[in-house]
C-alpha cells in the first residue's frame, strides 16, 4: 500500500495550498494520505469534503516539549470536531503568538529589528507564524544567506530562537489526540539528536502516555541509529508510521510518497 502520513501545506509552513498538496498525493498514486500541518487543521478542513482518489484521514503535527527537547507529535484519524483537539489547537495558537513576540525581542537585541512584522508578510496569522517565516524575512533582509543559515545561527536547536518553554508537554499532546479518538505518532524520532538511551526513554514515556506508533519510515533515514530504532520499535507494542515531511517541491529530499518501506517486523499503523 502506498501512503504518506506526514505532509505540510501553506496552512502551516509548507509552500503549496492544500489542494495542490493533495493533487501531488494523487499523482504519486497513494492510497492513504494525511495532511499534517503544524498545530492546525485549517488546511485539512479546506479539502476534507472533496473527493480524492485515495483515503484522506485527518492529521496534525503538534509542537510539544519533553525533557527540555522540542518534540513533534503527529495525530492521525481523530475527530476534527472533538473539543480535546480544538482546545489543544487553541493553546498552541496562543503559544505561537507568545513565542513570536519573544523571538522578535531576542532578534531585535541582536541587531535584527521588527522581524515579527516581517515574518507576518509570509504568514499573516500570528497564531500560526513560525520560525520558517522568521527565517524567510531574515533572508529577505540579508541578515543571512539562506533559511538553513538562519536556523544554524539563530533559530535552530540550542540557538537563541529555539524557545520551547511555551509548548505543551509531549504527554498532554498525546492525551489530546487520544481523547479525540485519534492515533498519536512520535514524529521523526532521529531528528531530536538524542542519545539512544534518551531516545528509548522518550519512546517509553510516549507509549505510557497513550502513544501508538513511531514514525520509522521517513524520507531519509540515517543508517545505524535507524536500524537500532526499528529493532526497538519491533520489540515494543508500538506500530510504525511513515511520512515524507513534505514542505515544498524545492526540497527534493522530501517529496510526497517517497519514503522507505516500514520494516516487516513492525506492524504498520
Ligand atoms: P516552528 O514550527 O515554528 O517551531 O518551526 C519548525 C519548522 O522549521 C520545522 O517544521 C521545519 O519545517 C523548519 N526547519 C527546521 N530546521 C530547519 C532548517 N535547518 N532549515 C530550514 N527549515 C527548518
Ligand atoms: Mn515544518
Ligand atoms: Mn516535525
Ligand atoms: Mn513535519
Amino acid at each position: 500500500m502506498k501512503f504518506d502520513l506526514h505532509c505540510h501545506s501553506n496552512a502551516s509552513d509548507g509552500k503549496l495550498p492544500p489542494s495542490e498538496v493533495l493533487a501531488r498525493a494523487a499523482a504519486a498514486e497513494l492510497s492513504l494520505f494525511a495532511l499534517t500541518d503544524h498545530d492546525t487543521i485549517a488546511g485539512y478542513e479546506e479539502v476534507a469534503e472533496q473527493t480524492h482518489p485515495f483515503t484522506l484521514i485527518s492529521g496534525i503535527e503538534l509542537s510539544s516539549v519533553w525533557s527540555g527537547v522540542s518534540v513533534h507529535i503527529i495525530g492521525l484519524d481523530f475527530d476534527p470536531k472533538h473539543p480535546a483537539i480544538l482546545q489543544a489547537i487553541d493553546g498552541l495558537r496562543h503559544a505561537r503568538e507568545v513565542r513570536a513576540h519573544m523571538l522578535d525581542k531576542k532578534l531585535a537585541a541582536r541587531g535584527m529589528p521588527n522581524t515579527l512584522q516581517g515574518a507576518l508578510q509570509f504568514c499573516p496569522d500570528i497564531g500560526q507564524v513560525g520560525r520558517p517565516h522568521f527565517a524567510e524575512y531574515m533572508v529577505q533582509q540579508g541578515y543571512v544567506q539562506s533559511a538553513n543559515k538562519a536556523f544554524d545561527l539563530w533559530l535552530g536547536s540550542g540557538k537563541i530562537g529555539d524557545i520551547k518553554t511555551e509548548w505543551p508537554t509531549m504527554e498532554s499532546c498525546v492525551k489530546s489526540i487520544v481523547e479525540a479518538q485519534g492515533v498519536a505518532v512520535l514524529a521523526h524520532p532521529l531528528r531530536y539528536k538524542l542519545t539512544f538511551t534518551k531516545l528509548r526513554r522518550l519512546i517509553d514515556t510516549f507509549a505510557e502516555a497513550g502513544g501508538e506508533a513511531v514514525e520509522v519510515a521517513c524520507a531519509q533515514s540515517p543508517g545505524n541509529l535507524q536500524q537500532a530504532l526499528c529493532q526497538y520499535v519491533a520489540k515494543s507494542d508500538l506500530a510504525g508510521s511513515g511520512g515524507s515531511d513534505f514542505h515544498s517541491p524545492d526540497w527534493h529530499w522530501a517529496q510526497i510518497g517517497r519514503i522507505d518501506p516500514i520494516p516487516k517486523a513492525i506492524q504498520p499503523v
